[in-house]
């Protein structure tokens, strides 16, 4: 458990706030004296400013943490920023380091959250378990149109296999699927355990599922795109649990109407910020691309919780808070992201 100790006057800006994040962080704050001042709104320019007279800012998912709006945040004297989650595309790491203001991250919290989480997006999306539910409530008994298929015998594709790729294989594996690895670094005890490493274009070319679990980096962005769409099986599934950047939404929703892509399961997308943790029940989505992909009767929309687990939230806010606590302490804490070489 944390090692926080009595009274610290840190002064933290906590943006995109749901109650249940009030919850968790109220349960661990205990006696570290951290003071939060809880935002609703998301971080962008024109919030920025709530930030003024804090020391640190905690930041989630779809915060925007660019260059310009770090430049505000340091002349508002932020000293630190505590993002609490792992992925950190939307931080310019470079430019925070100029400022000299640290950014630390919660690198690994439940990677069984999320490949559990793509799990279940493929079953669902397979047996149709969200339309069963709903036709046995509305006294429809019938089968049509409901068949699946086994998962046992069929290959499995996972592009990245760090923490939850690992995780992922493993559960797959567990259904008896013939699962194959690719990563720019090959980890090798997956291979000692009898995984096989192959090259991208064979992942793509064998996979009847690719489930994707590499980070957003320049290096990936748009990584599935039309020329690797057509190099996946014809009536595939494609799985995203890991940012919506990975896709290319448009050339996605090409290769469904073309039906060369036989399912989709996202629990993120390219343009989730604004829409994702939202409840816009009442309102138009003014997102085109998003309202003809829901409308499709073989892709699954999730708002990005393939984190949100209680074990999940309860080692986020653990370790979020442990970071702040190390960095006003000036301890070493392996959690601050290295600006890359
Ligand atoms: P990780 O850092 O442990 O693993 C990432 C893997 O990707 C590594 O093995 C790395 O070698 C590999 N990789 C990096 N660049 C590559 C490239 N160009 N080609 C091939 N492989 C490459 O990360 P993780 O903890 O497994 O998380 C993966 C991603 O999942 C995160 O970056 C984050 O974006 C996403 N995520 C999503 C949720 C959610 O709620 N949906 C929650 C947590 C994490």
């Amino acid at each position: 458990m944390s090692s926080i100790s009595p009274r610290n006057p840190m002064k933290i800006a906590f943006f995109s706030y749901k109650s249940y994040d009030k919850e968790w962080f109220d349960k661990h704050l205990g006696d570290t004296g951290f003071e939060i001042d809880y935002f609703r709104v998301r971080l962008v320019a024109e919030t920025a400013q709530y930030a003024k007279g804090s020391d640190v800012i905690c930041a989630f998912v779809n915060d925007d943490l660019s260059g310009p709006v770090i430049e505000e945040l340091a002349g508002y004297g932020i000293k630190m920023i505590a993002l609490r989650c792992a992925g950190f595309n939307n931080v310019d790491l470079e430019t925070a380091d100029r400022l000299g203001i640290p950014v630390y991250r919660v690198p690994e919290y439940s990677p069984h959250a999320v490949a559990e989480h793509a799990v279940a997006l493929i079953l669902a999306l397979n047996r149709k378990t969200h339309k069963a539910y709903n036709r046995v409530r509305d006294g429809n008994f019938s089968l049509s149109r409901m068949v699946g298929f086994n998962l046992h015998g069929k290959t499995v594709g996972v592009l990245g296999t760090g923490k939850i790729g690992r995780v992922f294989a493993e559960l797959m594996r567990g259904f008896g699927c013939r699962v194959l690895l690719y990563d720019k670094f090959p980890n090798t005890e997956m291979e000692d355990k009898g995984y096989s490493y192959v090259d991208l274009s064979t992942l793509l070319k064998e996979s009847d599922i690719l489930s994707l679990h590499v980070p957003l980096l320049p290096e990936t962005a748009q990584i599935i795109n039309s020329g690797t769409l057509k190099m996946m099986k014809d009536g595939a599934m494609l799985i995203n649990t890991s940012r919506g950047g990975l896709i290319n939404t448009e050339h996605a929703l090409k290769a469904l109407q073309s039906r060369k892509l036989g399912y989709l399961g996202i629990d993120v997308y390219e343009q989730e910020e604004g829409v994702f943790f939202q409840n816009l029940q009442e309102q138009i989505i003014d997102d085109n691309t998003l309202a003809l992909l829901m409308a499709f009767p073989n892709v699954m929309v999730t708002a990005h919780q393939a984190f949100f687990t209680r074990e999940a939230l309860d080692e986020i806010t653990r370790i979020t808070l442990q970071n702040i606590e190390d960095f006003s302490k000036g301890v070493d804490n392996e959690n601050r992201i290295e600006l890359p070489e």
